[in-house]
């Protein structure tokens, strides 16, 4: 029985699935937020958040995204990003520079707390079904002492795939879909959004560059602001077509020490949150879903307005 004390909780090791779990007692006391409640991420006398880290200056009330400790940590390196000082604000109404502000944010607090960690993970939760606990819109950065099993299998694999062939699997993924065409959501001169030949939920969307280099916190100005117009419409598009879902995005990006790794691409991994596991993910891990990658292309594609194909 492998266990290890973590900032007020544990580490456990399973051994039968050879990966960690979290034991996080402090995360169980942390606010939901109520109709009417103040909010402790909005400017003015209720907001309540500890010092900040980190601001991007501007706008009304001196800041146009910030980043606070969380108070509820996972670990000792746990901050959220407080996307806008806007409440009802959100990445899919919000303007493609708010966006692209908001990856920055993600790319600079990324290099912060990635010292003495193994990997350092970026994500989003939107709605309840997403595991979202406070309506202000905000974003979590959360560095780890240890890599996940999925991250040590997806590394092993990724480096074995450039070995061998000689080739990005990842870029081998993303021409496979822009030869295939019937997977591709959206693509311009910079980035490309497809779905997954083999989706993990429906709807879900990789969005990457097309020279997408290992470490998302190295990605260049051009890069995210491509990847924030991207992400920003096809979000739109999930809202008309799906009426505003829960989803999850995360940054998929090299773990610490593997920056510069050759065999690696950074992309962005946008899951909606429709469907609720049972029994055979839980025996088998198998994903099942119930919407083709092929027709939720075509739906989103034709929502964000690229030409249809095939
Ligand atoms: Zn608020």
């Amino acid at each position: 029985m492998t266990a290890r004390p973590w900032h007020g909780g544990e580490l456990r090791w399973n051994a039968e699935t050879e990966d960690w779990t979290v034991l996080a007692p402090s995360r169980g006391s942390r606010p939901h937020s109520a109709a009417g409640a103040a909010c402790p991420f909005c400017p003015g006398p209720a907001e309540d958040t500890p010092p900040e880290t980190w601001r991007l200056p501007g706008g009304d009330v001196g800041w146009r995204v910030r980043a606070v400790p969380n108070r509820y940590a996972l670990s000792d390196r746990h901050e959220i990003v407080i996307e806008s000082p806007r409440h009802d604000w959100d990445l899919a109404t919000g303007t493609d520079g708010e966006v692209a502000d908001v990856l920055g944010a993600w790319q600079h607090r990324h290099r912060a707390l990635r010292p003495a960690t193994a990997q350092v993970v970026v994500f989003r939760n939107h709605g309840l079904a997403a595991g979202i606990s406070l309506a202000h819109p905000h974003s979590q950065i959360a560095g780890l002492p240890v890599l996940s099993a999925e991250t040590r299998r997806e590394l092993e694999t990724a480096r074995v795939h450039h070995r061998d062939r000689g080739r990005l699997l990842a870029g081998e993924q993303l021409e496979a879909a822009l030869s295939d065409g019937k997977r591709i959501v959206f693509a311009d001169d910079h980035v490309v959004a497809y779905t997954p030949f083999a989706p993990i939920a429906a709807y879900e969307v990789r969005i990457l560059p097309h020279r997408a280099g290992p470490d998302f916190a190295a990605a260049g100005a051009e890069e995210i602001r491509a990847t924030a117009r991207c992400l920003r419409t096809i979000l739109a598009a999930l809202r008309a077509e799906l009426g505003d879902p829960a989803y999850n995005v995360v940054v998929r990006t090299a773990p610490t020490g593997y920056e510069t790794a050759p065999f690696l691409a950074w992309s962005l991994q946008l899951v909606p949150r429709l469907e609720t596991p049972a029994g055979l993910e839980l025996a088998t891990g198998v994903p099942v879903t119930t919407v083709s990658p092929e027709h939720a292309a075509a739906r989103l594609r034709t929502l964000v307005g690229m030409a249809d194909v095939g």
